[in-house]
């Protein structure tokens, strides 16, 4: 779930880091009247993705009528997709620094990260692709949190980095960022957020340090711990969760080609052509598909584990069709790989498994032998995985 940015600076607020004073307006005028109370806005799309800025969602308006224009320009627009419900009417701020502070999961050090660099403003992908050196990343003890020496020397690796910032003194920027790492933190772990990003913290001419732009994402796992958050946001909730589904970003990350069907039978197959034709032998045998889950070419043993993980991720599976089209693949392989990932994984699902390939007797027999049912052809595998999830009932 991402939250809105006027809603994710609500809870930075709340753990005490500065932001902009703002108003949230669902039409122009409402806009030029924030801008008559407030002086010189920036008006800023409420929509749960970034990039906004690139894309004309975010306007200064010194004027209320200037207010009113941007407003109405904005509310009319569609960013990446989505339309633009409520802008929010900020007192604009005169920017002299943009830095990025973001908390987030590595994944490959299986902790939680925080992300500084002075090369703030710009999407942080951009910067870790072609700047990676201007970034620096420190991974805090999850139970102590972010220590302030911790945060100190992070802030002297992110200046060294750029070879240093005159914005603001050394000192300050050491003293200014501390109770802020440690803010966002201890807030990301609050929320089980898998992100929360501060894009730009931005110093003011006046030297004040305050919060420009503000992504939080709720890991969808943790979503029944915040049951309340849910409900407060409202529909508003409702239209950020309608971003990609989890399934299928998942499985990007695990290099699966997904799709999210909706129906109650897990497929899995090797090839594109193979799958959807997959697809349609369960529709003639009166089943729904769950999903549509291409391995590619092979059979890997490994591949056919984190597929399965991947298909047990939706509560709505109740059934699982391998179907593998193997020549060289041998089929006693396949069906070793399959038996063992079943078991690690502890799957109680009905599982139908149709294979060709070298010693394909050997494998139909060794899959038998584990409860798993084994099937010549596809058509006759979809007949029996329909059948099972019909007698196993639907729960
Ligand atoms: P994003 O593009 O979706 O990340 O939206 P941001 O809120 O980060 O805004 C994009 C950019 O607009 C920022 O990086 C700033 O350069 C600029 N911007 C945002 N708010 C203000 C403001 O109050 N004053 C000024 N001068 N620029 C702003
Ligand atoms: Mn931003």
């Amino acid at each position: 779930m991402k939250l809105l940015e006027h809603q994710a600076k609500e809870r930075l607020r709340r753990v005490g880091i500065e932001c902009p004073t703002g108003l949230v307006a669902r039409s122009p005028q409402e806009a030029e009247k924030a801008a008559q109370e407030m002086g010189p806005v920036v008006i800023k799309a409420q929509v749960p993705i970034g990039g906004r800025g690139k894309a004309g969602g975010v306007k200064l308006a010194k004027t209320p009528a200037e207010a009113h224009a941007a407003a109405a320009a904005i509310l009319s627009m569609e960013i990446h997709g989505y339309s633009v419900p409520s802008v929010l009417c900020e007192e604009a701020l005169e920017i002299a620094k943009e830095i990025y502070l973001g908390v987030t999961v590595d994944r490959d050090r299986r902790s939680m990260v925080v992300i500084l660099s002075f090369a703030g403003g710009m999407e942080i992908e951009e910067v870790a692709e072609h700047s990676p050196e201007k970034i620096a990343k420190l991974w805090p003890d999850p139970f102590a949190g972010p220590q302030a020496f911790e945060i100190r020397e992070l802030t002297l690796q992110a200046l060294e980095a750029v070879g240093g910032d005159e914005t603001l003194p050394k000192a300050r920027y050491l003293a200014e960022l501390v109770p802020v790492v440690q803010s966002l933190f201890r807030l990301s772990q609050e929320l089980d957020a898998s992100l929360c990003e501060i894009n730009p913290l931005v110093v003011t001419a006046s030297g004040q340090v305050i919060a420009g732009d503000a992504k939080i994402e709720i890991d969808q796992n943790a979503e029944f711990r915040h049951r309340d958050l849910v409900r407060e946001l409202g529909p508003d909730a409702s239209a950020a969760t309608s971003g990609d589904d989890p399934l299928e970003v998942e499985a990007r990350r695990r290099g699966l080609t997904y799709v999210h069907l909706g129906g109650s039978v897990g497929i899995i197959g090797n090839g594109a052509g193979l799958v959807m034709n997959t697809l349609d032998l369960v529709k003639q045998h009166g089943g729904s598909a769950a999903n549509f889950l291409d391995i590619g070419g092979g059979a890997k043993a490994e591949v056919v584990k984190q597929a399965l993980e991947m298909l047990l991720l939706d509560p709505a599976v109740q059934g699982v069709f391998v179907n593998i089209f193997g020549g060289i693949t041998r089929g006693d392989e396949v069906a070793r790989g399959l038996i063992s990932a079943r078991d690690e994984l502890g799957m109680q699902l009905p599982l139908v498994v149709r294979m060709t390939g070298t010693r394909e007797e050997e494998g139909r027999q060794l899959l038998e032998a584990a409860g798993i049912t084994p099937a010549v052809s596809a058509p006759e595998a979809a007949r029996k995985i329909v059948e099972l999830i019909g007698s196993t009932g639907s729960s």
